[in-house]
């Protein structure tokens, strides 16, 4: 039985190829099912994934595409069986809106990890319609994919909390970079290289930021806290660094040699890659094993770590330094986020760019 009501229509701003180029979108609204939680979307982060997947950078990107997974909203609208949510609820979406909820990650509470998870957007329904994430005024939701936003946040600093925030936090936790004094490397400065300094000075680590030139060093230090910069195509400065870290986040989106950065960590140091540099990385072995180092990955995190990263975030203040856009923006920041030049991350303020359209 199909709904007596007309269908609803969302309204928001994607792409249509390689391009990459924004422009407005109208595409059917789901209907609110029984698990679902309809969400007004009040700001949506931009994350260099959207760059990634906007500009094709896989091969593997479906148009028309509205991306966005970095969402903040409030609840419009719940379905019969939702319990954890009700009207005006202040809610995140972030990476995923679905997965099997049967297999060893999923009912290990790590989902992240499920071979069928369904991306937010790139990504299609089980009835074959296209999944379209958060740079629209609305979505609809399974519940089982939608976090509480704790009092006290900032809802535009903390939209980007729901993709770079977990996926600092998530890796921290389960490579135990909580033990205070640890030394701890972030690689590139962007939307999830910042918020990986705040979280790694919240849990008491030492933190080096290691960036491709000094133009962030007074910020890094001053306003985001760190203990130490590293200018990676300065040799003699790398040079100098070498065994000094336990910990590397990776958060570089391109190519690089990761030879230039193991050398850095001391023995049983770990290399956590985060970016998604769209071509292989490569690295010689004895810089891996004859410090008995490890290289490592890690995928966001689970609904219910997204969850806790909030309320950690909330209790210890830790928000995004951002920089809020409207839509008629959204293709000139693409291109500054293409340029590096973000301080640290974009957020549409989608509900003032409706007003303004
Ligand atoms: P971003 O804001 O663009 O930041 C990336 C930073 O890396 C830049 O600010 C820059 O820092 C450095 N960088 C950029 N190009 C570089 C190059 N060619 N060589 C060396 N350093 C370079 O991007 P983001 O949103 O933080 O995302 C970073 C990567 O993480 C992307 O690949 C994204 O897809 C991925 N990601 C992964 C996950 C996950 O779950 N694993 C989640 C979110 C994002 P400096 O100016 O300091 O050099
Ligand atoms: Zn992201
Ligand atoms: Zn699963």
């Amino acid at each position: 039985m199909g709904s007596l009501e007309s269908p609803r229509t969302a309204h928001g701003w994607a792409a249509h190829d390689g391009s990459g180029i924004l422009s407005p979108y109208e595409f059917p609204l789901r209907e609110v099912d029984p698990d679902n939680v309809e969400i007004k979307v009040l700001y949506c982060g931009i994350c260099h994934t959207d760059l990634h997947q906007l500009k094709n950078d896989y091969g593997m990107s479906r148009y028309p595409m509205v991306a966005g997974h970095e969402v903040v909203g409030t609840v419009t609208k719940v379905g019969a069986g939702v319990e954890r949510f009700k009207v005006g609820d202040c809610v995140g979406v972030g990476c995923i809106v679905g997965s099997c909820q049967d297999c060893n990650a999923c009912t290990g509470d790590m989902e992240q990890y499920c071979s069928k998870k369904r991306w937010t957007y790139n990504d299609v329904f089980p009835d074959g319609e296209p999944t379209q994430g958060g740079f629209a005024d609305i979505m609809v939701v399974d519940q089982r994919f939608v976090v509480t936003i704790p009092e006290g946040l900032a809802l535009d600093a903390a939209a980007p909390l729901l993709c770079a925030g977990i996926t600092v936090y998530s890796p921290m936790k389960h490579f135990g970079m909580t033990e205070p004094g640890k030394k701890c490397g972030i690689l590139g400065l962007g939307g999830v290289g910042h918020m990986g300094v705040k979280f790694a000075k919240a849990f008491g680590l030492h933190v080096t930021v290691i960036s491709t030139s000094r133009s962030k060093e007074k910020e890094a230090r001053e306003v985001l806290g760190a203990d130490d910069f590293l200018v990676s195509t300065d040799p003699e400065q790398m040079a100098a660094a070498a065994q000094s870290l336990d910990y590397i986040l990776d958060t570089i989106p391109a190519p690089h040699p990761l030879d230039m950065y193991l050398p850095l960590l001391g023995m049983n140091g770990k290399f956590i890659l985060l970016g998604v540099a769209p071509a292989p990385l490569q690295f010689v072995a004895p810089n891996i094993l004859l410090g008995r180092r490890m290289i490592a990955g890690s995928f966001i995190g689970s609904m219910k770590e997204t969850q806790e990263m909030l309320e950690f975030s909330a209790e210890k203040k830790i928000e995004c330094m951002i920089e809020t856009v409207t839509f008629d923006y959204i293709n000139e920041a693409m291109k500054r986020l293409e340029k590096n030049d973000v301080r640290y991350r974009f957020v549409i303020d989608v509900e003032k760019s409706n007003k303004s359209a």
